[in-house]
């Protein structure tokens, strides 16, 4: 499409949007009286005006029928968490057993990592990319240490080459093929929070299972953001958070994906719970630990109703609008992004992108290196009604996404932008 840069065209783009009306069923924060151009739904959605109503239902349930809840009603409390399971199942390209929403994102990882590092002889390292989230590497680092190992020998980490800011897949799948015999998990973002490329997760599964590898992602800015096919690429697992594109509230609930070809087998060492014990039988509260099939024998806890209850709200809005349509309006929203950025003056000297140009290595996402002077463009931008995120040491994330955002959003953006490298 050619783009112009236009308010008029930005608002004509908004009334052709099939989209549009989700904006609406949003709070969007006011600066001013005004709406602010929200652009950091990579970091905390925004709250969707159903959540509250699902909320007020669950703790009218809570008033009105007590620990009654746990059978009662459309959703009792027992199985809140098969409510969700179709709905996260279409949204990851999973089977509803291969998915459970539970917990929140690192405590999952790290039962992942319990049921899948297994380190055996020399086959004892983790593949990961360099740069991935602090907590991740975090608990990358304290699993190499529970098993014995020492992190620098035990973590290979796969670095953008010189003078580049995003990896190869290329490079990533020869690193794979290099070291495969000493690999144990190539366990990676599925996109990275700081540079926003979309990893390549068909081929380096493909690549991980040919070394004889397991194979893993942290999906927390890739969930609700692009497209996923985790049944189909043969991913082992991967764990998300709920609260950044998925809009279910701060510290959020989680989501899992075990492969159902791990759904029964006995011989993978877990940490388990009695919510993970075999439900017909749970209530015996017999010793000996009988894990229910799929990804469900996984969880630990009774369900958290009230970030689940948000997260259905939130759920629901993604299956009525559709993943691929949201990925439609994704690209161009983006791409509009990237077009106003290339028109600036003189983009070269001020700011950079470091997001791949092609749109399939990309989300919504957009990162900008601002060469000088970054932390004062951002707080501009803040003092200024537009929210974003800033990333040291020099990184402005822009995050439009497309259930609340417009083009005219985009559009505001790039003027200011505009404005403010013309002084
Ligand atoms: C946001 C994010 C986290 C945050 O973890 P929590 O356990 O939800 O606090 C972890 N990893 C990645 C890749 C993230 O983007």
């Amino acid at each position: 499409m050619a783009f112009q840069n236009t308010l008029a065209f930005a608002q004509s783009l908004d009334q052709a949007d099939p989209l549009r009306s989700y904006r609406d069923q949003f709070h969007i924060p006011t600066f001013n009286g005004k709406d602010t151009v929200y652009l950091c739904g990579n970091s905390l959605g925004l709250q969707p005006k159903a959540a509250r109503a699902a909320l007020e239902e669950e703790m009218t349930k809570w008033a009105e029928l007590g620990v009654e809840g746990h059978f009662t009603g459309d959703t009792p409390w027992f199985t809140y968490h098969a409510a969700l399971a179709e709905p996260t199942a279409r949204l990851v390209g999973a089977l509803p057993q291969e998915v459970v929403v539970m917990n929140q994102l690192t405590v999952n990882l790290h039962l992942m990592l319990v049921s899948f590092y297994l380190p055996q002889g020399q086959r004892y390292k983790i593949l990961t990319e360099a740069g991935a989230f602090p907590s991740d590497q975090y608990a990358l680092e304290s699993q190499v240490k529970f098993h014995g190992f020492n992190p620098d020998a035990a973590i290979i980490e796969v670095a953008p080459r010189a003078g580049e800011h995003t990896l190869r897949t290329e490079d990533i799948l020869a690193v794979i093929r290099e070291k495969g015999s000493e690999i144990a998990l190539v366990m990676m973002g599925g996109v990275n929070y700081y540079t926003g490329q979309v990893f390549d997760m068909a081929a380096i599964s493909r690549e991980a299972h040919a070394a004889g590898a397991i194979c893993g992602f942290d999906l927390a800015h890739a969930a609700g953001n692009v497209p996923l096919q985790l049944h189909g690429w043969n991913v082992d697992f991967a764990v998300w958070c709920t609260y950044k594109y998925l809009n279910s509230g701060p510290g959020g609930t989680s989501g899992v994906f075990v492969h159902e070809r791990h759904a029964k087998n006995p011989d993978l060492p877990r940490f388990a719970g009695w919510w993970g014990h075999d439900q017909s039988v749970r209530f015996q509260m017999k010793k000996g630990f009988i894990p229910m099939p799929g990804a469900e024998g996984w969880q630990l806890s009774n369900s958290q109703i009230l970030p689940m209850a948000v997260h259905k709200a939130s759920l629901q809005m993604f299956d009525q609008a559709g993943m691929q349509n949201l990925r439609a309006k994704s690209e161009q929203l983006t791409g509009y992004l990237e077009f106003l950025i290339n028109e600036l003056a003189q983009p070269k000297e001020a700011l950079e992108v470091i997001t791949p140009k092609e749109p399939s290595a990309r989300g919504c996402q957009l990162s900008l290196l601002v060469h000088q002077n970054g932390r004062e463009l951002f707080e501009t931008l803040m003092a200024n009604g537009f929210i974003l995120d800033w990333r040291e040491p020099n990184v402005i994330r822009v995050a439009p996404t497309p259930l609340y955002n417009t083009f005219e959003d985009v559009f505001r953006f790039g003027q200011f932008l505009a404005a403010h490298f013309q002084k």
